[in-house]
């Protein structure tokens, strides 16, 4: 079987200075709008109990571009503007439906860099791709082939804090959904990435202990610099390039390894670790290890989707490493220093096996039940649940060790 599915695929380029002050300018146009209509729309809410429209900003925008202190507006292509409410929009829907917080400001320093650019704003044709208001094609590095005959919907330009430029390029792409018998539960750790209930342990990519290192390091740089000063803005770019080093390194890590997961199995089962993340640990280790479960997830969910696999996400409640995935029994305490453990029963434990194991038993409980099958881009937002919390098997336990 076969499934069309709507896919990004991104790449650096190097644009000309021309094109270059083009984005910038572009960049700081949509922010503008975006914060401008976020404010109309406050305004309107909490003055007089109005809901703005979509179609309202985009009036408004229309508005903007008539006066004289914003003419600027209409040097820059029009779309990404559009594209900006549009955005704005969303981010209002997913708040009313309580899936987000109320939209922020989009500030010039911390706010990603990027435009939108739809059908009408851009034109691609023999491996060229020519944006709204520029003469020259991007000069892009094309890394990997987009699938043949792709036709683009949707073109996102933007620049990172390191300095580099990005267009992400939205196509239809077709997966080929090739049905396997696998099962597979998989714990989040610390010292190795993963560990999988097969026994399989993942480790993090290779130097990225030096990188964090180096990370630290810069950031102790970047602290001691005076505000506002040359040294300070230079400091501060260093830490943005080891950052978005770190991140290529894991990016590209899950992305090899997400596709495996799903390639391999049917049913996969994840833990939902929204509730140990209330625990704050500050440690950078901790992290960059939680953005990376985040960004495993995401992953994973929408790969699964593609491959019509069945992701299960359990609630963290039931105690995973405590409990014996052989006979069920509970164990009194589990201290964090404690790798390997012994069960009454004979048993013995790799600490995150056992815990990725009973991972897999919840999970397959809950799709025997029928309840394991959940939306899964709402869950990911909300952080809730529908799987059942807890494993079958604790009530059996008798605490023991
Ligand atoms: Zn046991």
């Amino acid at each position: 079987m076969a499934r069309t599915v709507k896919r990004a695929f991104k790449y650096r380029f190097y644009p000309t200075p021309g094109q270059a002050a083009e984005l910038a300018r572009t960049f700081g146009c949509v922010r503008l709008v975006y914060n401008m209509a976020l404010q109309a729309r406050t305004e309107a809410w909490t003055l007089r109990r109005q809901r703005v429209s979509y179609n309202a900003t985009s009036a408004l925008l229309t508005g903007w571009k008539k006066t004289e202190e914003l003419a600027f507006l209409n040097e820059v292509s029009s779309v990404p503007l559009q594209q900006a409410l549009r955005h704005l929009q969303v981010a209002f829907t997913n708040f009313w439906a309580k899936r987000a917080r109320y939209p922020s400001f989009k500030s010039r320093k911390r706010s990603r860099r990027s435009a939108e650019y739809t059908t009408s704003a851009f034109r691609f044709r023999d491996g060229e791709l020519r944006l709204a208001k520029m003469s020259a094609p991007l000069d892009i590095v094309w890394s990997r082939p987009l699938p043949a005959g792709a036709s683009l919907s949707t073109v996102t330009v933007s620049q990172d804090a390191a300095g580099r430029w990005f267009v992400s390029l939205l196509c239809d792409d077709v997966i080929e959904q090739v049905p396997t018998l696998g099962v597979v539960g998989i714990d989040a750790g610390l010292d190795s990435l993963l560990t999988l209930s097969t026994g399989e342990k993942i480790v993090n990519p290779r130097h990225e202990r030096a990188n964090r290192q180096r990370l630290a390091k810069a950031q102790r740089n970047l602290a001691r610099k005076k505000k506002g000063s040359a040294n300070r803005a230079k400091a501060r770019l260093k830490v943005a390039r080891v950052h978005a080093r770190i991140g290529d390194r894991r990016r590209d890590h899950l992305h090899k390894l997400t596709t495996r997961l799903v390639r391999e199995n049917q049913t996969l089962v994840i833990e939902d670790l929204t509730v140990r993340n209330m625990v704050k640990n500050r440690s950078l280790a901790r992290a960059i290890s939680d953005a990376g479960w985040r960004q495993f997830r995401t992953m994973l969910e929408y790969k699964a989707d593609w491959h019509g696999r069945n992701l299960v996400v359990v609630d963290r409640w039931f105690p995973s490493s405590k409990l014996c995935s052989t006979c069920g029994a509970l164990a009194e305490r589990m201290p964090l220093n404690v790798r390997t453990w012994t069960c009454r029963c004979g048993t013995v434990h790799d600490r995150d096996v056992n815990a990725a194991r009973n991972i897999l038993a919840a999970g397959l409980a809950v799709t025997a039940c029928g309840d394991g099958v959940r939306p899964q881009r709402e869950s990911s937002r909300t952080g809730r649940s529908s799987a059942k919390q807890e494993n079958p098997r604790a009530t059996k336990g008798v605490p023991v060790l």
